[in-house]
């Protein structure tokens, strides 16, 4: 069975047996958080659960490393959707230990893209429009330093609310266990 058609067939029992009365919220967050954090497979239950978030209470915002580079981008731009239209009045980036986006080898990804068929005229052509792809896969040389640049970025942002909290923090992807890396309150 194809990996779709099991997930719509599970879907259908889903629906079904009514396994989603137990999700339902609206769109608001309760707890009136933005977390911006990684999207590793091992914080997909892990992280909700040791910060103790349930469905509807923080708008999750999944990015590789947790990284925000561009201040225009689209993690920036859903930071300042989920302040100013849906009510978040505190920003939590958290990245997490042994992250993938450490030491992220710019040429490895280059040299893997070309061997599943990207061809050399696509990496010229984005050479000449000015496109630096070392620049663009470039991880960060630890997960603190990582957490600590975007929070940097968001609090620095000329949109955001000023004195609104930007905390950072680093969760262990085995234990959930929290370090505090940024305490947002203090930097106001
Ligand atoms: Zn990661």
């Amino acid at each position: 069975m194809s990996r779709i058609s099991e997930i719509l067939d599970y879907n259908r029992k889903f629906v079904e047996d009514k396994e989603y009365e137990a999700y339902i919220t609206d769109k608001f967050p309760f707890k009136k958080l933005a977390i911006v954090t990684c999207m590793d497979t091992r914080l997909v239950e892990l992280l909700p659960k040791a910060m103790n978030l349930r469905n509807g209470d923080a708008k999750l915002i999944k990015i590789a490393g947790a990284i925000i580079n561009h201040p225009f981008g689209s993690a920036m731009r859903s930071v300042l959707v989920a302040i100013y239209e849906l009510g978040a009045e505190e920003v939590i980036v958290v990245g997490h230990l042994g992250c993938g986006m450490t030491g992220l080898n710019a040429n490895q990804v280059i040299s893997s893209m070309k061997k599943r068929g990207i061809s050399d005229d696509v990496f010229n052509t984005l050479e000449n429009s000015g496109i630096k792809l070392e620049n663009w896969l470039h991880g960060f040389d630890n997960e603190k330093d990582g957490v600590i640049h975007t929070v940097d970025i968001i609090k620095k942002h000329p949109l955001l609310p000023p004195g609104l909290p930007v905390h950072g923090m680093l969760i262990d992807p085995t234990t959930g266990k929290l370090e505090l890396v940024v305490n947002g309150q203090e930097h106001i």
